[in-house]
C-alpha cells in the first residue's frame, strides 16, 4: 500500500489482524493466501516499495517449482495466474563434468514418465510469480498489504504481538511470522540464534536464449568449484545457476558479456546451439543458515527465515512452501478447536513438522556440494559409480523423481492438493 491518505490514518490507529507476516517476497505472500483462504485476517509489510515488488521486467530469476509446490500455488489461487508463463520439467540429467572435458560417461537420467502425477515440476520465472502473489493478496478482503514500510521493533506479550514500522505506525496480531528472508530481524529480535557457514561460493545467475530447443529437460552439471545447471524456461531461453569459489565469480561477472559467454559455453558443451544471454546477470553469495529455533513466543520462522540453503538442488523456495502449507494447517486446526494460534503448544506443532526436516535437508545439499565441489580423483571415482548405480535401478530412480517432485514425507495437505 503506497497511499500516503493509507499511511497517514494507520499513523495515529493501531491496525489489527490475527496474523502479523513481516516480509512479502515469495514464502509471506504464499503463507497470507493460505491463512486468509482459511478465514484469518493477515497483515504483510514489506520494505520494499510496490512498484519494486511487481518487477515488471524480465530480469533473468527463475525457480524450479516442485509439483508439489505447484499444488499448493494451485490451492491458494496463484497458479491460475503464472500458468501459462510455466515451463514443464519432463527430464533431469545429472552429470559429473569439467570445464572444456565434457561429461563423464557416467550420469543419472529421471524422466517425469517414472510417475504417474505429472512432471517433476515447472520452471517460473520471478517476475511472473511475484506479480500473481501481488494480483492474488489484492484480490483478497482478509489481507492487508503494506508496501515499501520496514519493520523497526518487536513487542511480544501474553495478549498479543505488536510491530512499529519506520514511519511509527504500529500493527498488533495473535501471532507474528516472519519470512523475512535469510537475515530475518524477527528472529534477531526474538533472540532466536542461527547456525550456519559460508560455502566460499557464489552463484552467477542469468537466463540464455539458445538456438536448440529444451525439450522439457533440466541439466546438472557437477563441475569442481561448484554445481551448474541449466533449466528450461519457456521457448528456446533457460535459466543458469553457476556456482563458482566467491573471487572467480566476482571476476567472471565483470567481465563484458562476450567473454562472460566465452567462459559459460565450454563448461556445458554446445548441445542447445549458439547461447545469448537474456536479460541481467545476478551473483549470490551462498551460505548455510538455519534458525536454531522455529518458533518463540507467539512468533514462528517460515522460509529462509528459517532456513537458507546452497541452491544445488533447487529446494530452497520448495522447502518454504512446505513450511507455508504446515503452518497454515497447523494453525487453522488449532483455530477449529478453539486454541489460541499464537500459544506454545500450537506452534510446537508446526516446529516438530518442518525443523527436522528442513535442517536434514539443508544438511543434505551441503554434503552433495561438497562431495561434488571437489576434484580428488577417489571422491570422483565413489561418485561417478554411485550415479551409476542410481541410474542403472529402476526403484530407486523413481525414489529420486519423486523426491525431486516433492512428493515424498509428510506433505500438508495443500501440497497434496486438498483444502485445509
Ligand atoms: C541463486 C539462487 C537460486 C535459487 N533457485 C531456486 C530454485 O530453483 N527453486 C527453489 O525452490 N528455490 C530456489 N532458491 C531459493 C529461493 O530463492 C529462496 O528460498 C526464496 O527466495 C526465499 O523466499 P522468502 O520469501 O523466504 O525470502 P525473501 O525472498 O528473501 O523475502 C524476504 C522479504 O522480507 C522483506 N523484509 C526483510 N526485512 C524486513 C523488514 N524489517 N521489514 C519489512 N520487510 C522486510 C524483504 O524486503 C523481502 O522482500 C534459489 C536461491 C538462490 C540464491
Amino acid at each position: 500500500m503506497d497511499n500516503p491518505e493509507w499511511a497517514r490514518i494507520l499513523q495515529h490507529m493501531e491496525h489489527r489482524s490475527d496474523i502479523l507476516i513481516v516480509g512479502g517476497g515469495l514464502n509471506g505472500p504464499a503463507l497470507a493466501l493460505a491463512l486468509a483462504q482459511t478465514g484469518h485476517s493477515v497483515t504483510v509489510v514489506d520494505a520494499l516499495a510496490e512498484k519494486v515488488r511487481k518487477n515488471a521486467a524480465f530480469d533473468g530469476r527463475a525457480y524450479a517449482l516442485a509439483l508439489a509446490s505447484q499444488r499448493l500455488l494451485d490451492a491458494i489461487g496463484v497458479w491460475e495466474k503464472v500458468e501459462e508463463h510455466a515451463q514443464p520439467m519432463l527430464e533431469i540429467k545429472v552429470t559429473d563434468g569439467h570445464a572444456g572435458a565434457g561429461p563423464s560417461p557416467f550420469f543419472m537420467h529421471f524422466d517425469h514418465a517414472e510417475i504417474e502425477e505429472g512432471p517433476m515440476g515447472y520452471m517460473v520465472e520471478d517476475r511472473h510469480l511475484r506479480r500473481a502473489f501481488l494480483e492474488a493478496m489484492a484480490e483478497h478482503a482478509g489481507i492487508t498489504e503494506i508496501s515499501g514500510k520496514t519493520v523497526v521493533s518487536q513487542d511480544i506479550t501474553a495478549l498479543g504481538a505488536t510491530l512499529t514500522l519506520d514511519d511509527g505506525s504500529t500493527l498488533s496480531g495473535n501471532l507474528l511470522v516472519g519470512c523475512d528472508g535469510r537475515r530475518s530481524g524477527t528472529a534477531a529480535r526474538a533472540g532466536i540464534k542461527r547456525t550456519g557457514w559460508d560455502y566460499g561460493q557464489t552463484a552467477l545467475v542469468c537466463a540464455i536464449e539458445h538456438e536448440l530447443p529444451h525439450h522439457g529437460i533440466a541439466h546438472q552439471f557437477f563441475m569442481p568449484p561448484g554445481p551448474l545447471a541449466i533449466l528450461p524456461l519457456t521457448g528456446n531461453r533457460s535459466s543458469i545457476v553457476w556456482s563458482e569459489r566467491s573471487e572467480t565469480a566476482k571476476q567472471i561477472n565483470a567481465l563484458p558479456e562476450a567473454d562472460y559467454l566465452q567462459i559459460l559455453r565450454p563448461r556445458f558443451g554446445d548441445f542447445l546451439g549458439d547461447i545469448h544471454l537474456q536479460g541481467d546477470r545476478f551473483t549470490y553469495p551462498l551460505n548455510l543458515t538455519i534458525a536454531n529455533s522455529f518458533i518463540a513466543d507467539r512468533l514462528a520462522l517460515v522460509g529462509d527465515a528459517a532456513h537458507g540453503m546452497h541452491p544445488i538442488a533447487g529446494q530452497g523456495l520448495n522447502a518454504g512452501l512446505r513450511d507455508v502449507g504446515a503452518l497454515a494447517e497447523v494453525l487453522t486446526l488449532a483455530g477449529r478447536r478453539g486454541e489460541d494460534i499464537g500459544s506454545t503448544l500450537v506452534l510446537e506443532r508446526y516446529q516438530e513438522w518442518r525443523r527436522f526436516d528442513t535442517a536434514s535437508l539443508a544438511m543434505a545439499t551441503d554434503v552433495f556440494n561438497k562431495l561434488f565441489s571437489n576434484d580428488n580423483p577417489l571422491l570422483r571415482m565413489g561418485r561417478d559409480i554411485g550415479m551409476g548405480i542410481v541410474g542403472s535401478l529402476p526403484g530407486l530412480r523413481r525414489g529420486f523423481v519423486r523426491e525431486a517432485a516433492g512428493l515424498t514425507g509428510d506433505l500438508p495437505k495443500l501440497l497434496q492438493g486438498r483444502p485445509i
